[in-house]
């Protein structure tokens, strides 16, 4: 009889294939005290160049075997273990003046800044701890003289399990033979999901307790889109396999003509589907997947992957690489938006009760004018690289626009007294307050574009905290509220002449799509892997239909009604 776990999928695809569980090294920590401290210090220096070696050869190694985003997460720790002032000098400092030896140094500090990023409220940064633990192992295991295990050379069809995968554990990894991976930690933005996405290797995590569950060469079936992992396969559950295989590759081979495809309506109306990505690495997921631009850059990440708030000159270089790498396409920067469920360790800020109402975002920015004239000043000097759009976070209210705008000119102005040359900018808004949707048609007069951000739109107007499953049966975007604000904003922004588009998650719900296209939005971004499925389902609705749909929406006064009335209206009733 099958056995059926459920965990959360993280990268698409559904794979059959023999379990190997993935044994991580014991690292028994030894408790006395450095003989000589200062020979201590000594040690610690070798065991650190032979972890940075290490690191090193890691990345070369992903270079050549894995591609440009598992070679950055390396990268990322390349500069991370050698960073003097968070990693090296505190390791050091422990052995001297707290008299740990070089082990309980190194594990004190890194747990202390893994730790760190594992309470931060943001998903994101909360994935940052596995770099920490990563490199918290790789330095322990030196120290310790042990040796990893090698998992270069596997059997075709392995079905990893692990409780979690560091980057370089994949990088050790001999993944073309690897059919799946499951893991009882990390989730859509960890690591695992990163590189399994990029790699096409189908994943479920949050497999809580699937290593006592499981034993190596156990044949399991993982289901990557709906997070399930099936054991003790059946005919039954086998045959079921082959058919969800069929159809997988009939719907991949479907899609595959929209991804470098027009993003049009079926009668022909145009739009644009854009990516959205976190820093400059993630440039070449959006041009493969047949993104037409970037809708949201969230400059934040880089801040945040930084031991210190990022130079002019390396946001300059940031920038100029994601515009360069686009071309033409448009390419939509958000200027900071730290604060809220974001913090930024090289920016201490005053302890507020309730973040997401306090200073985040522009608001920080107004308060901080010289870390927002540096950001302002590398993203002009990049503008020259290509079709820049610099957008505002948060704006709730006309003179934050109206300062940020000042701001802004002032930094062209210095730049051009400089004799440095900028190009002309597009300058928008989110559009993620109440407040700004409601005074929309205020704001449509004084920036070109409007970018609906659902993520913080929904949770304040309805009141409820995003990722808090306490009040997650408020929190949707069918909510009439969130809906008849988004009209507004579109309404506003149509009158005035001035694109509509949306980057919050909403802009990815096909059920919607044919809503929003009504309301008149015109540009939706989104993580890279939704954008030929979204490019398809715009194909096969039709403008007119649209439309006619969007009063007898707004009309509804409950989410159920919207979602009733979206699922009766299928696509095939919206042509013609
Ligand atoms: C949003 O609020 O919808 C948005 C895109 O911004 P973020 O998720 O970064 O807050
Ligand atoms: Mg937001």
């Amino acid at each position: 009889m099958a056995v059926v776990y459920r965990g959360t999928p993280i990268s698409q695809g559904v794979a059959l294939g023999h379990v190997l569980t993935v044994k991580e090294l014991f690292l028994n920590i030894p408790q006395q005290p450095p003989d000589d401290r200062v020979a201590e210090v000594g040690r610690f220096c070798d065991c650190h160049r032979a972890a940075v070696e290490e690191t090193q050869s890691l990345l070369e190694n992903a270079k050549i075997c894995l591609g440009k985003d598992e070679a950055n997460i390396l990268d990322a720790q390349l500069t991370f273990i050698q960073d003097e002032f968070s990693v090296i000098e505190p390791i050091k400092e422990a052995i001297v003046e707290e008299g740990l030896n070089m082990a309980q140094a190194i594990d004190c500090v890194l747990s202390k800044i893994s730790n760190l990023f594992r309470q931060a409220d943001d998903e994101y940064m909360r994935q940052r701890a596995a770099d920490a633990e990563d490199i918290r192992r790789r330095l322990l295991t030196h120290s310790l003289g042990l040796t990893e295990q090698n998992y270069s050379d596997l059997p075709p069809d392995t079905i990893l399990a692990a409780r979690n995968l560091t980057p370089s554990d994949t990088i050790r990894m001999d993944l073309a033979h690897v059919s799946a991976i499951i893991t009882e930690q990390g989730g859509y933005y960890s690591h695992v999901g990163i590189i399994t996405r990029n790699q096409g290797i189908p994943s479920v995590s949050g497999l809580n307790g699937i290593l006592t569950q499981l034993q190596d060469g156990d044949e399991v079936i993982v289901n990557g889109n709906d997070g399930t992992v099936i054991a003790q396969v059946g005919t039954v559950e086998r045959n079921e396999f082959y058919d969800l295989l069929r159809h997988q590759r009939e719907e991949a081979k479907a899609l595959e003509r929209y991804r470098f495809a027009d993003s049009c309506a079926a009668d022909g109306t145009q739009g644009l589907i854009c990516a959205n990505i976190g820093n400059e690495t993630e440039v070449s997921r959006v041009l493969e997947a047949g993104a037409e631009g970037i809708g949201l850059l969230r400059s934040e990440f880089l801040y945040m992957n930084c031991g210190q708030l990022p130079s002019e000159e390396v946001q300059f270089q940031a920038y100029r690489k994601v515009l360069e790498a686009m071309g033409n396409r448009p390419v939509t920067i958000r200027t900071l938006d730290i604060g809220g469920d974001k913090d930024l360790p090289s920016l201490p800020m005053e302890h507020e009760d309730n973040p997401f109402l306090g200073c985040r975002a522009i608001r920080l920015c107004l308060s901080h004018v010289e870390l927002f004239r540096t950001q302002l000043r590398a993203l002009l000097r990049a503008s020259v690289y290509g079709n820049l759009h610099i957008m505002f976070p948060m704006i709730s209210s006309l003179d934050e626009l109206h300062r940020a705008k000042a701001i802004l000119d002032r930094a062209r102005e210095e730049l051009t007294v400089e004799g440095i040359t900028t190009a002309p900018v597009r300058t928008g808004m989110m559009v993620e307050v109440p407040s700004s949707a409601l005074l929309a048609d205020t704001f449509a007069k004084e920036v070109d574009f409007f970018s609906i951000g659902t993520n913080d739109l929904i949770q304040y107007t309805v009141a409820a905290e995003r990722g808090n499953p306490g009040v997650e049966y408020l929190y949707t975007p069918y909510h009439p509220a969130v809906l008849r604000l988004i009209a507004m904003t579109a309404n506003a922004a149509r009158e005035n002449g001035i694109l509509c588009g949306m980057c919050g998650e909403a802009a990815a719900d096909t059920a919607l799509l044919p809503l929003l296209w009504g309301m008149g939005l015109r540009e939706f971004s989104m993580s890279p892997g939704a954008v030929t499925t979204v490019r398809s389902a715009l194909a096969g609705i039709e403008t007119a239909a649209c439309e006619a749909l969007v009063p007898k929406i707004l009309a509804c006064s409950q989410a159920k009604d919207v979602k009733e009335l979206l699922q009766k209206q299928m696509y095939s009733h919206l042509v013609g």
